[in-house]
C-alpha cells in the first residue's frame, strides 16, 4: 500500500498533451514538433536529419502565417494552381521559405512548378522525367528530385511499382540526365505502415538514394523510426481540412 502510494507520488505529472492546451499556438504545431523530437531521439537520430514539412494545402495564408511566425519554414502543397494562387506572396514576405509540391504533376504544369517549388516528390512517369529535364534546360532552378513509389501497388494510386523502381531510377539518371534525391511513398491508407516504409527504405539504399519522404500526421513517428528524413504533416499542423 505504502510502496503504491509513494511510486504513485514520485511520478512526474508530466502531460504530453499539454501543448493541446496552449491556445495561441497555431494549433496542433508545438506537439508535433515535440513527437518528432521525440521520435528522433527514440530512434537515436539527430533532430537535424529529418525536415518536418507543414503541409498547408487547403489552408489559407491566414492560418499558414502563424506557422511561420512559430519558425516552420518548410511547406508542402500538394496542386500547383493552388500553390501559385498563395505562395508568392507570402515568400516575398517571408524570403527564407522552401516550397514542396507533394501532389501529382501533369506534364503541361511542369514549367510553373520548376519555377515555384524547391523540391518535387511525385516524380512518376517517364513523360514527367522528359518535361522536368526540358525546363531544367530552360530555367536556372533545380528543384530537389523524389520518386514516388507506389508501395502497395494500388490502382487508384500514383507512382512507380516497386518492382519497376530500379529501372525506373536508373532511365532518370541515364535517359533524361537528372538528379533524384529520393523516394516518397504514401502506404495503403488500412494498412500498418512499417513494412511499406522499410520497402521503401531498402529500395533507396540498393538505389544509392539518401532522402525518405514518408510518414504523413498519422505515422510519422514511425517513419521517423524507419529512417524518414523528410515527414509530410498536414492535418495533425492545420487541424481537419473543411
Ligand atoms: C495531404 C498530404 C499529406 C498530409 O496529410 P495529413 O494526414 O494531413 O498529415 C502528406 N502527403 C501527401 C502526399 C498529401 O497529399
Amino acid at each position: 500500500m505504502e510502496r503504491s502510494r509513494n511510486w504513485l507520488i514520485g511520478t512526474p505529472m508530466v502531460s504530453e498533451n499539454a501543448s493541446h492546451l496552449t491556445e495561441h499556438l497555431p494549433s496542433g504545431l508545438a506537439a508535433v514538433e515535440e513527437a518528432v523530437a521525440r521520435a528522433c531521439r527514440e530512434a537515436r537520430r539527430d533532430r537535424a536529419s529529418v525536415t518536418l514539412i507543414a503541409v498547408s494545402k487547403t489552408f489559407d495564408a491566414e492560418a499558414i502565417v502563424p506557422v511561420i511566425a512559430a519558425g516552420r519554414r518548410v511547406f508542402g502543397e500538394n496542386r500547383v494552381q493552388e500553390a501559385k494562387a498563395k505562395w508568392p506572396e507570402l515568400m516575398s514576405t517571408y524570403s527564407d521559405i522552401s516550397l514542396h509540391l507533394i501532389g501529382p504533376l501533369q506534364s503541361n504544369k511542369t514549367r510553373e512548378a520548376v519555377a515555384l517549388f524547391d523540391a518535387i516528390h511525385s516524380v512518376d512517369r517517364p513523360s514527367l522525367c522528359e518535361a522536368l529535364a526540358r525546363e531544367f534546360r530552360s530555367q536556372a532552378r533545380r528543384p530537389q528530385l523524389f520518386v514516388q513509389l507506389n508501395t502497395g501497388e494500388e490502382p487508384q494510386k500514383a507512382g512507380i511499382a516497386p518492382t519497376e523502381a530500379d529501372s525506373f531510377i536508373a532511365s532518370c539518371r541515364e535517359k533524361y540526365g537528372l538528379e533524384i534525391s529520393g523516394l516518397m511513398c504514401i502506404p495503403p491508407v488500412n494498412d500498418a505502415p512499417a513494412p511499406y516504409f522499410a520497402l521503401t527504405a531498402k529500395i533507396a539504399a540498393r538505389n544509392g538514394l539518401t532522402n525518405l519522404s514518408m510518414g504523413m500526421s498519422a505515422d510519422f513517428a514511425v517513419a521517423i523510426q524507419m529512417g524518414a528524413t523528410h515527414v509530410r504533416v498536414g492535418s495533425a499542423i492545420f487541424g481537419h481540412r473543411g
